[in-house]
């Protein structure tokens, strides 16, 4: 697979590192860096950054809120973490433009594809916050929606382990990693690593998913490459 341009999906756990919530400094550096030298090889990054590190809607639940107010809040928190990594991309010498799927123009440019595309074809990164902008979605679907609107030649899926397993690796040490499953296999199988709604969309505009972890330096740069372990969804 010859990748030009891709749609990276970060959790919000993924900025979190050892915390396990909010923002730790360190570990966005290095995400940043990894994503800074994908732009210095001549990959053309989007970003679609979750929120979970801050609020997911369904917490909002057990707090009295509706799912449609707890949606909200984790949105905007989708796009505290989308500010955040705009700013440590810059600071690792790429730049890099903030887009909210919700009008903020205060804070940063409201998403337009073709501004997208027209940022990433001069060299900078985008970082999509704000989901799809609707609530009962996940960044997981936006993740799938931007990277068939953006015409992205794959979506890498950075998560915890190298890819997806018959059963939790780190629960049981003879989990078997698959090295490729169809989208239909990984609904059937209703995998945790992305959630139906985005495995039927990728399915449907033709998209491959590239499952890897992000937990060695240069890891975005290999996956882009196609090597180092991964599961690869087609
Ligand atoms: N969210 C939403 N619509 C979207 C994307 C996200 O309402 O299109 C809300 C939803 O409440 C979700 C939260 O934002 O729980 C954070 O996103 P997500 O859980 O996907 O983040 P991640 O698990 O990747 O950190």
């Amino acid at each position: 697979m010859q990748v030009k341009r891709a749609l990276l999906k970060l959790s919000g756990e993924a900025l979190a590192g050892p915390n396990g919530s909010g923002l730790h400094g360190e570990t966005l550096t290095a995400i940043a860096a990894d994503i800074a030298a994908a732009n210095r090889a001549g990959f053309e990054v989007a970003i679609v950054v979750g929120g979970g590190n801050f609020f997911r809607g369904v917490q909002g639940l057990s707090r009295g809120l509706t799912r449609n107010a707890g949606d909200s809040i984790g949105m905007l928190g989708t796009v505290m973490n989308a500010l955040a990594l705009e700013h440590a991309i810059e600071a690792a010498g790429v730049p890099a433009r903030a887009m909210s799927a919700i009008a903020m123009p205060a804070l940063c440019e409201s998403y337009a594809r073709r501004r997208a595309i027209d940022h990433l074809g001069n060299g900078k990164v985008v970082v999509l916050g704000g989901g799809t902008g609707n609530p009962w979605f996940t960044t997981d679907t936006g993740a799938a929606l931007r990277a068939a609107e953006l015409e992205c030649d794959v979506l890498l899926k950075g998560t915890n382990v190298d890819g997806v397993y018959d059963s939790d690796p780190r629960a049981n040490p003879h989990a078997i990693r698959f090295d490729r499953l169809t989208h239909a296999e990984a609904i059937a199988r209703d995998l945790k690593v992305m959630d139906t709604a985005a495995f039927a969309l990728a399915r449907d505009s033709g998209l491959s998913i590239l499952v890897f972890s992000l937990h060695t330096p240069g890891a975005i740069c290999a996956a882009l490459r196609g090597e180092g372990a991964f599961t690869l969804v087609a």
